[in-house]
């Protein structure tokens, strides 16, 4: 009989987020009353707005007819790459430096096979469980060891280092995944910050997946908004992003990944030629139709839009931020991103994830499952409806939990 693959025997229990849906069903089938508010998983809630809505239509709408019909079109739309350059980069990269993708979790997935199997991998701790187990996965990590996996070096993002890690920890050849603002701490890193974590790649040798998915939620204009805006960032760093966010396109499907063409493994061969020979090979393209919505979100009013649609669930970020301050509960985030970490010290936060549901029934995410260093926190998301996040608000207010 054929063999599984054993590097799926490694992989940790279960994926966080169907756990956590897991015990929210439970929970719900106990108390059937209950009205069970989210503010757990990172998934968009509101419609997508009418402009951007307009540019999916009328791409479906071209596709039934003969001039507007297109194919497999594997490396994405010209047009389409040409404005991500010049919205995020300043054009500062040539379109085919510019992989238009189907979401940045398939393209972490995928980025994996350009290191293959042994190699060392550093997360920022807490960090999206993609990194880890996506690294599991294609076999670069080691056993399951008490504080996390042997071949990952985890790098703790503590309120004792204003959530940004020790570069000192990483290992020389490594593959870095850094996430800013950060899923799920809401921290984002600052320009001096980027910079050291640019000049540690370079000096050891390493990679950086950049995952930027959030950044459209950055309103400190002096936050950078892309590794790019880094020196000789093009040098070590591979940029993940996402429309899933700003534009309310989790179940659309759109993303893009930067592959700079001076970007060089040790041994000087190409990590563009490869990635376009790894996308060519296992991927077919992004939907044309979810890239005519992209394209109509990068025009000036699909920009208003954009803005309009970040900003209502920063407003959301807020309400909830102030709720649990108004508690003593010290929490980061939910100002230039869409998380909001608070910090129950001393706790287990599974159990605060278990009282929260229990005493306001509110669904969370526990800081644990993000890493070691997530340990006596919680994550409360901004995505949800107005409605549901202020009478979350209310129900913390009415009842402490700490
Ligand atoms: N990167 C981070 C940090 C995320 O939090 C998420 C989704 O929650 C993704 C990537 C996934 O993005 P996409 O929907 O484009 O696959």
């Amino acid at each position: 009989m054929i063999t599984r693959n054993p590097h799926l025997a490694n992989l940790k229990a279960g994926y966080l987020f169907p756990e956590i849906a897991k015990r929210r069903r439970e929970f719900a089938a106990a108390h059937p009353n209950a009205k069970v508010i989210s503010l757990g998983i990172g998934n968009t809630t509101e419609p997508i707005l009418p402009h951007i809505n307009a540019g999916l239509v009328e791409g479906a709408k071209k596709l039934g007819t003969k001039e507007g019909y297109s194919g497999y079109q594997d490396e994405g739309l010209p047009e389409l790459r040409e404005k991500i350059s010049k919205v995020f980069y300043k054009g500062k990269f040539s379109i085919d430096e510019i992989f238009i993708s189907d979401g940045a979790k398939c393209d972490i997935g995928r980025l994996q096979t350009l290191f293959g199997t042994g190699v060392k991998v550093a997360v920022q701790d807490p960090s999206y469980p993609v990194y880890v187990d996506g690294s599991v996965l294609a076999g670069a990590a080691g056993g399951w060891e008490e504080t996390g996996y042997a071949g990952i070096t985890y790098l703790p993002c503590t309120a004792e280092n204003n959530f940004f890690p020790n570069l000192d920890l990483i290992q020389p050849n490594s593959l870095i995944y850094f996430c800013s603002p950060n899923n799920p701490t809401g921290a984002v890193s600052d320009h001096a910050q980027l910079s050291a974590l640019v000049e540690t790649a370079i000096n050891k040798s390493c990679i950086i997946i950049f995952d930027a998915a959030y950044s459209e939620f950055i309103r400190d204009p002096s936050l950078p908004k892309t590794i790019y805006e880094i020196d000789k960032a093009e040098l070590c760093a591979i940029e993940v992003n996402s429309f899933s966010k700003p534009l309310g396109f989790t179940g659309v499907r759109l993303g893009w990944s930067v592959v700079p063409k001076v970007l060089k493994y040790k041994s000087g061969e190409s990590v563009h030629a490869d990635w376009n020979r790894v996308m060519g090979t296992i991927f077919n393209g992004a939907s044309n139709i979810a890239q005519y919505g992209g394209l109509a979100a990068l025009d000036d009013e699909g920009l208003k839009e954009m803005r309009a649609l970040t900003d209502f669930y920063l407003g959301n970020a807020k309400l909830i931020r102030d709720a649990l301050q108004k508690l003593g509960i010290n929490c980061i985030g939910g100002d230039n991103s869409p998380y909001i970490w608070a910090h129950f010290p001393g706790r287990d936060s599974w159990e605060v994830f278990a009282e929260i549901l229990e005493k306001h029934q509110i669904v969370t995410t526990p800081g644990a499952g993000f890493g070691p260093a997530g340990q006596g926190f919680v994550r409360f998301s901004a995505f949800g409806h107005r409605a549901d996040v202020e009478e979350a608000c209310n129900r913390l207010q009415a009842i402490v939990t700490q």
